[in-house]
Order: C-alpha cells, then structure tokens, then sequence
C-alpha cells in the first residue's frame, strides 16, 4: 500500500526544485472528501488515489497531473463537485480531473460498442495527453486490486484494459505500463493460456537465466576492457504476455522464441551505445539483417535503442539492447519522460507530437459513423505495426498486412496514382504483396498513368489509402 509517506518521498527526489504544496493540498482536500468510504478489497478509498498519483509520478509526470490523480475520483464519488476543485487548485487543475471524469463515465459495452469510448479518448487526448495518462495511472491500480471487485465486473475491466488501455499505453511509447497491464489482466481474461505459458516456460526460464549470466559476464568483461563505462547490464524477461502472443505466432512451439530474455546494456550517452555495439559486433558475429539502428532511424512512436541478434560461443543467438539513459526511461514512460512534455501540453499542434497522433485526430475529423470509427481504429491502431523504408531510409510506420500500395498513397497521393509496380529489397513483388518490418520498398511509377485501378480497394487495407482511391476514381 502506498502511504503519503511513500509519495512525498518520490516527489522530493524527483522535483527537488519544485513546490509540491499543491500535491499537499490536493491530499489533504481527497482524504477528507474521501473520508469513510471504502473500497471493496477493504481499504481505505484514499489509498486508491494515492496509488493513481503515485504511478504518475513513476512515470514522471509533472506537478498538476500528479496533484489530478489524488483527486481524480472527488466529483465522482464524493459530495464535492468540480466546481469545488476548481476554486481550490484552479482551472488546469479541474480540468485534468474534469476529462478524468467524463472518460470514467464511459461503459465498456463490448467490443463492438466501445467506438463511442474511443472516440472520446482521442478527443481527449487532443485537449490534453495527461487526461490520457492519468486515466492510465488510475487504470493500474484498479488491475492490481482486481481480486476484490466481483467476478463478471472484473473480466469486463480486465478486457477492456486488455483491447483498450493496453494498446494505447503502447502507441504513447509507454511500454512499461503496456506491459504491466498486459501482465495484470492475462490471467483475468485468458485463464487457460495463462496457466499454461507460465507452465511450459519454467524451465527454458532456468536454463536461459544461467546463459544470460554468462553473456552478461563475457560481455561485461570485454566493456571494462575497452574503459567503456556502463550504468547498468542485466538480462530482460520478456513478459508473459508477449511471449504468449508471440507463440500464437509462432505456431506455439517455444523453441521458435529466441528473445525470452534479451540482454540489456545502459551507457550515460549515445557515442557509447556505438562503441558498446563494436565491443560486442567483435566478440560475437552479429546474425545478417537482425542489427537495428533506432537511434538513427527511430520508430515513429519515438523508440530509440541499438538491437542486434548475435551467435555466442555457447552455440546459441542472444538479443542485446543498448541504449543511453535517457533512451531507457523514455522507452519506459514513452510521452510522459519527455520533459519537453510539460510545454507541449496541447499535442496536436505541435510539430513533435508523434505521427500517429495527428493522423487519427486527422481521422477523426473525417468521420461521424460510429461503425466506421471503429473500422479504422481497428486498422490503424490496434493493429501492430510494421516499420519499413524508402530507398533513401526513411522509416514509414503502417498497419501489419499492409501492401505497396498502402505505402505508396502513404508516400503520397500521386505515388499511389501512377503506381504500376513495386519492388521490395529489390524484388519485384506483386502489389497485394504484404510488407514486413525493416523492407526496404521502392514503388514504381507511370507518369501517364491517371487512374488507380478500381481493384485496388481489394488489395489496400489502410483506410487513408481506400479513401484516395474512392476520391479519384470519383474524380
Ligand atoms: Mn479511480
């Protein structure tokens, strides 16, 4: 249970510049608004606002988000109401916990039925990502506390942070939080494969544990050698959930995963990571295509990190990462570890907010059904993502499935319009073809060519793609 104790601590480590009094405040105004009532694993309600400002300020957010999480549930489920909180902690304040609110008045219906929740996500998420995040924060704690809500109550939260929460957390690059998530409500919703994971991993656990200690140890060694001064180097279980949806993929034969554990190598700065990658390219052959430069080219939700796949002398391939200090906690709190963050507030009109935040606010716009909503979102977001390249490098981030046509009309309009063939890493491939990550994709093009043809919508699975074609064709 996390005590203010515990918060105030936190604070004072992570904000030593900053005044905290509104967060003392803040606590001081739930606990007496909150004061009697219980929630139904027994404790005090007040801890439950206590664990949601806590997280956020794991994740590093800043003061006003963190003061909104102890007082995100007031008008909710006390006799205090909105107006109250605005006149105690003014007007950013109120409205974090005002849109904090409205989401939490959203009921999960279903997977058909959550179009409408989406949608107000997003348009929240316009207004203010730390809505998002706090609601995310609120969300965790809730999935750790699970065991005491009912049981049809609990698959349903469970769900919706599976299909919902998750997969946002993810496309804010927070992938910490999606995967402590994802971990929370495996076994809620998948009770049977959950067993089962944790069952048929245990042992290749053992065995991989003691073989990263001794990577770990080689590469250890080979880094002081070299004077490279490292921050940390320990051996990353892959959660359970990945593993399990990886071996969907992979036809549930474990012996196909070969990232259970990946060792991962934390240096003060980006040179670092370079020369860490030479130290290790020169003990170990690094296997062909597997070597991932996302610090030069960084995934468009703003991953950075050196990759690479390598035989070692124990007949086996290990995965390293390597990655600076920085790089490492923005992997972990994706938008919420920029502290760029706290001037760009209002995501959608600023050029760094990541791409896929302003295509679907573009989406979004276009779109009033419902049904269709949901199509796209389904496409465009929840789908994973595959991350290819132009001849000249460029990284275009598109759907799983996606086709060099999707590409094209992503590259642009005209491109898809005059489209009459497509090569991948030089291949000549046919235009259905689907792409996979780290594709190098080159479109050819006809300048006489006018139309798309009509076909086409058969083969495009993005919708932006679908749309271009339907206003030309229309044209
Ligand atoms: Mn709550």
């Amino acid at each position: 249970m996390i005590t203010f104790d515990d918060l105030k601590k936190i604070l004072v480590n992570q904000y030593p510049d900053e005044d905290i009094n509104v967060v003392i405040k803040a606590f001081h105004f739930a606990s007496v608004a909150h004061s009697g009532q219980k929630r139904r694993t027994g404790e005090d309600y007040i801890y439950h606002a206590l664990a949601t400002a806590y997280n956020l300020a794991q994740m590093k957010m800043d003061i006003p988000s963190i003061a909104a999480g102890l007082l995100h549930d007031v008008p909710e489920d006390t006799d205090f109401s909105l107006e109250d909180v605005k006149n105690n902690f003014g007007k950013e304040i109120a409205e974090l916990v005002a849109g904090v609110t409205k989401l939490g008045t959203l009921k999960y219906r279903g997977l058909e039925r959550y179009a409408e929740n989406l949608r107000k996500m997003f348009l929240a998420m316009a207004k203010d990502l730390r809505i998002i995040i706090i609601k995310l924060a609120d969300r965790l704690h809730n999935m750790q506390t699970l065991e005491g809500v009912r049981e049809e109550k609990r698959l349903r939260i469970a769900q919706e942070t599976l299909e919902i929460y998750a997969p946002i957390a993810n496309r804010l690059g927070m992938f910490e939080v999606k995967t402590r998530l994802e971990d929370l409500a495996f076994p809620y919703v998948y009770p049977t494969e959950y067993a089962w994971v944790k069952n048929i991993i245990q042992d290749r656990l053992k065995s991989e544990t003691k073989y990263i200690e001794k990577i770990k140890k080689l590469a250890q060694k080979d880094l002081s050698k070299n004077n490279i001064n490292f921050l940390q180097i320990k051996g990353r279980v892959k959660s359970l959930y990945s593993i399990y949806q990886k071996l969907l993929r992979r036809g549930k034969d474990l012996n196909k995963i070969y990232d259970l554990i990946a060792l991962r190598i934390v240096v003060p700065d980006v040179t670092e990571c370079y020369s860490v990658l030479g130290v290790i390219h020169k003990r170990w052959t690094p296997l062909k295509g597997r070597v991932k430069d996302y610090i030069a080219q960084p995934k468009p939700n703003g991953y950075r990190s050196l990759h690479t796949s390598v035989f070692t002398e124990f007949g086996k391939i290990a995965e390293i990462q390597i990655r600076s200090q920085d790089m490492d906690e923005e992997a972990e709190f994706g938008v919420a570890a920029h502290s760029r963050y706290k001037e760009s507030k209002n995501l959608s009109n600023k050029k760094n907010a990541p791409t896929w935040i302003k295509h679907l606010l573009e989406i979004q716009k276009n779109i009033t059904d419902n049904v269709e909503f949901v199509k796209h979102i389904k496409n465009d977001l929840f789908l994973n993502r595959i991350f290819v390249f132009t001849p000249k490098g460029d990284v275009i981030e598109l759907p799983e499935n996606a086709t060099p046509l999707d590409f094209a009309f992503h590259i642009h309009t005209d491109i898809g319009n005059k489209c009459v063939g497509a090569k991948i890493n030089d291949q000549m491939v046919a235009l259905n073809h689907p792409l996979k990550s780290g594709d190098v994709v080159e479109i050819m093009t006809d300048k006489n060519r006018k139309m798309p043809n009509p076909d086409w919508l058969n083969i495009v699975i993005t919708q932006a793609a679908k749309e271009k074609i339907r206003n030309q064709l229309r044209k």
